[in-house]
């Protein structure tokens, strides 16, 4: 038995995929402690976990500019959002939660980037970053061109440094290099993905542990009533843009414009924030839309699945055979857009281009034509042999739990 510590960014797509893994270390007996807001505290405790939460404000992540959605053109834009949209806000929190307490080992999210090195340094022990995205084998936005001598860059620079600088005097720990704060490169990284799925795997060293999404069911997921979905339509289509980005109305607008005449339903998932009443005389007779949607239920009864792209609702699609067209924004998104295009399991779509006529063309292609769910399946199957949390946690607990007498 160890006692371990949890910290995983407060965003569903980064709590949802760790649940598995937390819940097999309870249950094999570790003593687990999981700090996150109190948003998220019923599925955590559901897993048996000891809940330890921190004033956090959803809204506050919502709408702070350096977490606004961004294509990042230089890889110091993303470390820019690591450092000052996650790190400065959240990691102080979370070591005053735990003052005074001591674990043997540390499981950190990715996105915490440094702030993981952090808690680990501080209470001098080993760390696991689980990844719920690719594993870069690139830095992020480091491929897309952007000039070192540009003086926005140096700004940028200057800027992420001087926080780093702060916190790193606070918790009298080591500055590391810029290019240090997203690389994770002391620690095992768990990646919930399979090697197949993952671009360019042949890169990565044994550190990497191929783990497969963390599918397991949601317990307090909504209803939704799943018998209707057939009812007048042959063919069923999910349409979310996950929980982030999801306040889209012109994107909505469009799926009506270009979906209306298809003998389809269509299911979207609006978000919980998304005015729709500000559309509801345009809503065509083939949409069923909700806040939420119990996502996991939905993607094994529908033919095809529209969707932004988020690594965890790709995942969940492949895993469970479905096709998809792909509408990427920002972060991680366009590099699993490609992915799925590239093995031929969906089609992605450029947003700022985006029209009715080539979403809906995009749609039809997936739909009539049965490679892409055949790929959809080769990919899936990866993901469902990958190991999923029981490897991970064989892995975990073989490096640093200890016997306690
Ligand atoms: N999700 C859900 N119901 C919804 C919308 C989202 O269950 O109506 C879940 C989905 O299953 C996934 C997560 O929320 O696990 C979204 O994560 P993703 O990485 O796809 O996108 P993000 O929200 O981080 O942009």
């Amino acid at each position: 038995m160890a006692r371990v510590l949890v910290v995983i960014t407060p965003a569903e797509g980064h709590v949802n995929p760790s649940l598995g893994l937390i819940k097999q270390l309870v249950d094999r007996g570790e003593e687990v402690d999981y700090v996150c807001s109190e948003e998220f505290g019923t599925r955590i405790q559901q897993t048996g976990a000891n809940l330890i939460t921190y004033p956090f404000s959803v809204d506050a992540f919502i709408h702070n500019p350096v977490l606004k959605p961004a294509e990042y053109k230089h890889h110091y834009q993303f470390v820019n959002m690591i450092v000052k949209g996650l790190i400065e806000p959240i990691i102080p929190k979370v070591m005053k939660a735990i003052e005074n307490k001591v674990y043997d080992y540390l499981i950190y999210d990715y996105l915490m980037g440094w702030g993981g090195k952090i808690i680990a340094e501080r209470l001098g022990i080993p760390a696991v970053c689980t990844v719920c995205s690719f594993a870069f084998v690139e830095p992020l936005g480091s491929d897309q061109g952007g000039d070192d001598h540009d003086i926005k860059v140096r700004a940028l620079y200057d800027d992420t440094m001087k926080v780093v600088h702060q916190l790193a005097e606070e918790f009298q720990v080591a500055v590391p290099a810029i290019d240090e704060l997203d690389s994770h490169s002391h620690s095992l990284k768990v990646v919930y993905t399979s090697r197949y799925f993952q671009p360019q795997a042949e890169k990565l060293d044994d550190s990497y542990i191929f783990a497969g999404p963390s599918i397991v069911p949601r317990k307090d997921a909504p209803s939704f009533p799943f018998d209707q979905l057939r009812a007048l339509y042959p063919q069923v289509v999910y349409i979310s843009l996950g929980t982030i980005l999801n306040r889209d109305l012109e994107f909505y607008k469009l799926c009506f414009e270009a979906f209306r005449d298809l003998p389809v339903q269509f299911v979207l998932s609006s978000g919980q924030y998304a005015e729709m009443e500000l559309l509801a005389d345009g809503i065509p007779d083939n949409f069923m839309i909700k806040p939420y949607i119990p996502q996991l239920e939905m993607l094994q009864r529908v033919d095809a699945f529209i969707t932004h792209g988020g690594m965890n609702s790709a995942s969940e699609a492949l895993y469970y055979n479905v096709p998809m067209v792909l509408v990427p924004m920002t972060s991680d998104q366009p590099l699993v857009a490609n992915r799925v295009q590239e093995l031929g399991a969906g089609i992605a779509v450029n947003k700022n281009e985006l029209t009715p006529a080539i979403l809906k063309a995009a749609l039809v292609e997936v739909l009539n034509q049965a490679i892409y769910k055949q790929q959809a399946h080769v990919i899936g199957e990866s993901l469902r042999q990958a190991g999923g949390y029981t490897y991970a946690a064989d892995a975990i607990m073989s490096r640093f739990s200890t016997i306690k007498k």
